[in-house]
């Protein structure tokens, strides 16, 4: 069985990630890694920070003594964000630090939501379309490799699969429901009425941006060859 590493310290993508994916994958989680470095996601993209991710982390545990029997294991890291269209795609690749721009540690769920709120107030219901976005990248861990490796070699071994995905649907004007986290009480999927914190964890890991791109990542590998 494939044991992957889902590289993200935000439990809640950690959840549905595992939930998606089902019982095809071993997953792992950065809790059994405490010593993981922390990934600085500098990157103007989604797939810059999800590679930058995957490949930092990779590149760690191959270095590492920690792998012994994981056969094989590769590392899964997801950036995701939210554009809304009325404010030329942002909040994007700065959604988890929408309110505090100017610093570098993350916005608490409310204070992004409320400045999205705020930003948004004078625009009519109709154009208020969003979409979320999901990058993932997944990244092989090569043990034992990468010492002798050249530098082609190494940058060879470090190569990332990506699959992406997308919801679209549009930002209310009041936060509703309770479940799931970031802008979920503010985004309606096309189709529905109610946002994704209302439709629950079951509704949402159908329909969503990291939903669509872990169903290209489950079709990758069901065509590798046994
Ligand atoms: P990342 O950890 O840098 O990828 O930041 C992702 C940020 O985008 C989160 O902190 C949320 O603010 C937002 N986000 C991504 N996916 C979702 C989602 O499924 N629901 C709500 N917000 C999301």
């Amino acid at each position: 069985m494939t044991t992957l590493l889902i590289a993200t310290r935000n439990a809640h993508k950690v959840g549905e990630i595992q939930a998606i994916l089902g019982a095809d994958f071993h997953c792992l989680t950065l809790k059994e890694f405490p010593d993981a470095p922390a990934v600085i996601e500098d990157a103007e993209t989604f797939s810059g920070n999800a590679t930058k991710k995957a490949v930092e982390l990779a590149r760690w545990l191959s270095s590492s003594s920690l792998i012994t029997n994981h056969s094989p294991l590769l590392v899964l890291a997801d950036d995701s964000g939210l554009e809304v269209d009325a404010l030329n795609g942002a909040p994007g690749v700065h959604s988890a630090r929408f309110a505090a721009l100017d610093k570098t540690e993350n916005s608490k769920d409310a204070d992004n939501n409320a400045k999205l709120l705020r930003l948004l107030k004078d625009v009519p219901p109709e154009k208020c379309t969003a979409r979320f976005r999901c990058v993932i990248a997944l990244v092989p861990v090569t043990c034992g490799k990468i010492e002798n490796a050249s530098p082609v070699c190494f940058a060879d071994e470090f190569e990332a699969q990506i699959f992406d995905g997308a919801c679209e649907g549009k930002i209310q004007a009041n936060a509703s429901g309770q479940g799931g986290f970031g802008y979920d009480p503010l985004f309606v999927p096309d189709g529905f009425t109610q946002s994704f914190a209302e439709l629950g964890e079951d509704v949402k890991n159908k329909l969503s941006h990291r939903a669509h791109a872990l169903a290209k990542l489950k079709n990758y590998f069901s065509k590798l060859p046994t």
